[in-house]
């Protein structure tokens, strides 16, 4: 895997560049002027652009970085996004021979109807549907299939690094926490991204097995999620998609 820098777009978004010494790929550019700076800061020639799913906020700038060059734009086949060039969906495959890399693309909706992720080189590009230690807001799915969304992630190796859109993790822990408040490696994690705030820097990549372990959105098995489901509705239930519909539920209240 070439290196991988995250640019901050607007208020908490991450422009995720995979870049080696001369080309570079840039995931969700939400705004053009970030990359087009780092670009030119690093002598660097863009060589793709890849979205996973059709907000303003990762789409926004592709039309001014096309302007300065076309290359190859990777998106859903199912959103309306006027800029693709190659629309994708799983089952496909992202080439990009200037970095030597290719990611496969897997269908995660729920957040949006077909959004996607890219994986590859044990990294995972997963826009709004997984965050660290949260997931994304259900603009146009249902429970079930962003549940079978984050169930196909985090199907994946543990030391898979997750490289979501959005700095949310503080915000996601102290939700978490009150979710699971006796899970320790919660409590780990929040001394830890912390410090990483403090001192300015990413929370992200997380890994797959840290999230296995610490995000509500990824144990609706756990009987402490369950009980604090069951709390949250005032009624008895252990069926999985509602027990995670609950704590979205909840986690929009919050
Ligand atoms: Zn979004
Ligand atoms: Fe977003």
């Amino acid at each position: 895997m070439p290196d991988i820098v995250p640019l901050p777009a607007f208020r908490d978004n991450y422009i995720w560049t995979l870049r080696d010494a001369r080309f570079a790929a840039v995931v969700d550019p939400g705004e053009a002027r970030p990359v087009l700076e780092y670009l030119a800061r690093e002598k660097l020639t863009l060589a793709a652009i890849l979205a996973t799913h059709h907000h303003p906020d990762h789409v926004g700038g592709i039309a001014e970085l096309l302007r300065h060059g076309p290359v190859p734009v990777y998106g859903p086949k199912g959103e309306p996004i006027a800029t693709l060039t190659d629309p994708v969906a799983e089952g496909d495959t992202v080439d990009i021979p200037e970095l030597g890399l290719a990611l496969s693309v897997l269908d995660i909706p729920g957040h949006t109807r077909a959004h996607v992720a890219y994986y590859g080189a044990g990294s995972l590009f997963c826009g709004d549907t997984l965050f660290a230690c949260g997931c994304g807001r259900l603009f146009e799915g249902t429970a079930e299939q962003m549940m079978a969304s984050l169930a196909k992630l985090a199907a994946l190796p543990d030391d898979t690094k997750v490289y979501c859109g959005h700095e949310y993790t503080l915000a996601n822990i102290a939700f978490a926490q009150q979710v699971e408040p006796g899970n320790g490696a919660l409590a780990a994690r929040l001394v830890r991204d912390r410090k990483l705030r403090e001192a300015g820097k990413p929370t992200l990549p997380s890994t797959l097995g840290e999230e296995r372990a610490t995000n509500p959105f990824l144990r609706w098995a756990e009987p402490a999620v369950i009980e604090s489901a069951n709390k949250y509705l005032g009624a008895r239930v252990s069926d999985p998609v509602k027990v995670f519909a609950a704590i979205r539920d909840w986690k929009n209240r919050a």
